[in-house]
């Protein structure tokens, strides 16, 4: 019997997680899962995790009185919750199920789920490019099969159970993505998942705060390959030097993808770098088939080939993989193109921001510029790099000067080692601005683009640079409107 919401009940669930019943009813199906108590509605099977900001057994009380059908709860907090949850006299006592540690219970469950079922899982790791090459990849394997993909990017020891309980009789395929922070991350996510294919991107300079170096970074990910299971396929950027050093001590079969011939799943004759989209030609043992991808950039190319790769592995025929390919359209706030009407051109990459991921950016906006137009670039801090990040908002602003462009506005803790960076290379002071909010990036974006321009938006999520995209573009909307009067 596969496990199913709707139907499964606490009998079911405390071995796999080790929980304890604690008091109400064992056989009652849990409708759904939910670690938000505000979502947690009635029938519910509510999971209480401690977060940075927020502990779920701060809202037990509230999730219980919205109805769920049950909780689960750190041991911890049963002196609590037995002070605190009023005792319900009626037949309607919530079941609760306490546990040793919630976050590990959690992975414990998606792990059992995953395998009461007879799927395949890819998972794909790596420091740039995990986003867009799972949402390439399920593309792919949709044109086949039934797909289960993490939403967003739930990569981690949260979002990746909580994607895997998601798994229903029918699917037939998972695409998973696993990020992380510390060491030993990567590890318990290749346990939880037990991937069929794992796939490592690349490795470069993220999440330095909990890792160190970039040495640490490449064998965090290296943990994929020390963990998964012998006969789980790896598929690695064969052009990335680090990430194949550490893959070839471990003594792996590889399958490698990358721009070089080399490589089992090489790209040639790369084409066609417009806003629209970018084209080549995708090799694969004997076979080559001309691909045009719907997104710019030479990195999109490398993830277009990870996701080929994982394709070709997974029993995809090479229509399948070319058609998944070319359906794919990009995701909101990474590089997100948007036309406005006055000529000019905004990228929106403010998902998220790291040094590898900006370099990449900044010269993909570059290589797009039409002739009679300028780089704008704006800037907000890139976050989670510990001691070296003064030393890479420099490197920022001298690749802003690098790649030629025209103005640079910079917003953040960091915006004057950017502005120093910056200078240091021979970018004109003139010709830059720090700003202290949104909406000042926006005057003086919008007093300084013309047609032809590109403007490219780039940060950490947490400097909220999405907000000044979208007014960016109601402010230059409405001087076009202007204008036309
Ligand atoms: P992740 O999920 O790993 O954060 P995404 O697929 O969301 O990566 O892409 C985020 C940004 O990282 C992109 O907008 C681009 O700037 C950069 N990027 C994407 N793919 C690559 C790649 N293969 N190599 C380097 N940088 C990349």
């Amino acid at each position: 019997m596969h496990p199913e919401w709707g139907t499964i009940t606490a009998a079911e669930l405390i071995g796999p997680i080790q929980g304890k019943l604690v008091s109400g009813p064992q056989d009652i199906p849990f409708a759904g899962l939910s670690t938000d108590s505000r979502k947690a509605g009635p029938g519910a099977l509510f999971w209480a995790l401690k977060g940075e900001r927020f502990d779920g057994h701060d809202f037990v009380q509230k999730a219980v009185q919205s109805g769920v059908s049950g909780v689960v709860i750190c041991k911890t907090y049963l002196p609590r919750l037995q002070a605190e949850v009023e005792p319900d006299r009626t037949q309607n006592s919530p079941t609760v199920i306490a546990v040793k540690d919630t976050l590990k219970a959690l992975g414990d469950l998606g792990r059992w789920w995953r395998r009461q079922y007879d799927v395949s899982v890819v998972a794909v790791t790596g420091s740039a490019g995990k986003t867009t090459t799972k949402e390439m990849c399920a593309c792919i394997l949709e044109q086949g099969i039934p797909v289960l993909k993490s939403q967003g990017n739930f990569n981690n020891l949260i979002g990746v159970p909580l994607t895997l309980v998601r798994l229903t009789p029918g699917i037939a395929q998972v695409v998973l993505e696993l990020g992380m922070n510390h060491p030993g991350e990567i590890a318990r996510l290749t346990r939880i998942t037990d991937p069929d294919l794992g796939v490592i991107t690349n490795v470069g300079k993220v999440h330095l705060e909990g890792l160190g170096s970039v040495e640490q970074v490449a064998r965090a990910k290296g943990e994929l390959l020390e963990e998964s299971s012998p006969g789980t396929h790896i598929i690695v950027n064969g052009d990335d030097r680090l990430l194949m050093h550490v893959a070839r001590r471990l003594r792996r079969d590889l399958i490698t993808f990358g721009l070089g011939p080399q490589n089992h799943v090489s790209a040639g004759e790369i084409r066609g770098n417009t806003l629209d989209g970018v084209s080549f030609v995708l090799h694969y043992r004997e076979g080559s088939w001309p691909v045009n991808l719907r997104v710019p950039g030479r990195h999109n190319v490398q993830n277009a080939l990870a996701a080929a790769a994982a394709g070709f592995v997974a029993g995809a025929d090479p229509e399948q993989v070319v058609k998944g390919l070319e359906e794919f359209q990009g995701i909101k706030g990474r590089f997100t193109i948007e036309r406005l009407s006055r000529g000019i051109t905004m990228i929106d990459d403010t998902y998220n921001s790291n040094p590898e991921a900006l370099r990449v950016s900044l010269e993909t906006a570059k290589s797009l510029v039409p002739e009679r137009g300028r780089l704008l670039v704006a800037l907000g801090d890139m976050l989670e790099l510990g001691d070296a990040a003064e030393m890479e908002h420099k490197v920022a602003g001298r690749l802003v000067a690098d790649v030629g462009a025209a103005a640079l506005v910079v917003l953040g803790n960091h915006a004057q080692d950017t502005i120093q960076g910056a200078i240091e290379a021979g970018f004109s002071g003139k010709h830059i601005t720090a700003v202290e909010t949104h909406e000042q990036m926006v005057k003086v974006l919008t007093h300084a683009a013309r047609e032809g321009d590109i403007v490219l938006f780039k940060a950490s999520q947490l400097m909220g640079l999405g907000k000044a995209v979208a007014l960016c573009k109601a402010s230059m909307e409405r001087e076009r409107a202007a204008d036309a009067l």
